[in-house]
């Protein structure tokens, strides 16, 4: 399935939350939430009644779109997270967690996760030392991610790091912002996750 290519703004309106695609602009009160909170289109301001399939249909396409997954990577998530022990909404999300381009977004390297993965795609990025150009990439717990040595000075990232100091770092990740590297000291807890995410709505449109 092509990716998405239009306004991703009225993607966050569709959903009817902040899904933090843009960047700085999320932090503004220039995000289109901000100002005009409703679905787009010429009905959006309409009342809508949602069906249960239309329910659990959008939170599918929620955390579709928060981690920037395609159609079908994100049933291949769905088919490893049933597999796994444990809870599958719970594998799901933590899949989605340890993706290369989300951990270099949650360090604070790129101001979004579409950043993030342009700069992994790019060849800016390491794990354990070596270049990782695979934004799908699951990082274990324990690996380093760092930005390149020659990519030190780009002023995306600079900028992306100056930001994430307001943004903060999720205590799962230890991050050292002078030398642009960081750990995946450990899986996040359900919990830490504070995204609105009812994975069970997801796991409820796959078993339909
Ligand atoms: Fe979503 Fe960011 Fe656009 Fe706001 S500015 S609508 S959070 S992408």
């Amino acid at each position: 399935m092509a990716r998405y290519t239009g306004s991703v703004c009225r993607l966050c309106r569709r959903e009817g939350l902040k899904l933090f695609l843009k960047g700085e602009r999320c932090y503004t009160d220039k995000c289109a939430i901000e100002r005009r909170n409703y679905p787009p289109g010429q009905h959006g301001q309409g009342r809508v009644r949602f069906s249960e399939f239309a329910i659990r249909l959008r939170e599918k396409q929620k955390v579709k779109r928060i981690y920037g997954v395609a159609e079908r990577q994100f049933e291949r998530y769905f088919e490893m997270a049933e597999r796994m022990p444990g809870v599958t909404g719970e594998n799901l999300l933590m899949l989605l967690e340890r993706r290369l381009d989300n951990v270099v977004y949650r360090m604070g390297f790129a101001v979004s996760r579409a950043q993030a993965r342009q700069l992994v795609r790019h060849g800016h990025i390491e794990v354990d030392g070596k270049v990782v150009d695979l934004p799908s990439y699951l990082v274990s717990v324990g690996q380093e991610v760092r930005v390149a040595e020659r990519s030190r000075n780009k002023k995306v990232i600079q900028e992306a790091l100056e930001l994430s100091q307001r943004r903060g770092t999720p205590h799962w990740l230890s991050v050292d912002r002078e030398q642009m590297r960081g750990v995946f000291s450990a899986l996040p807890a359900r919990s830490d996750l504070t995204m609105p995410i009812s994975e069970k709505l997801i796991v409820e449109y796959y078993s339909r």
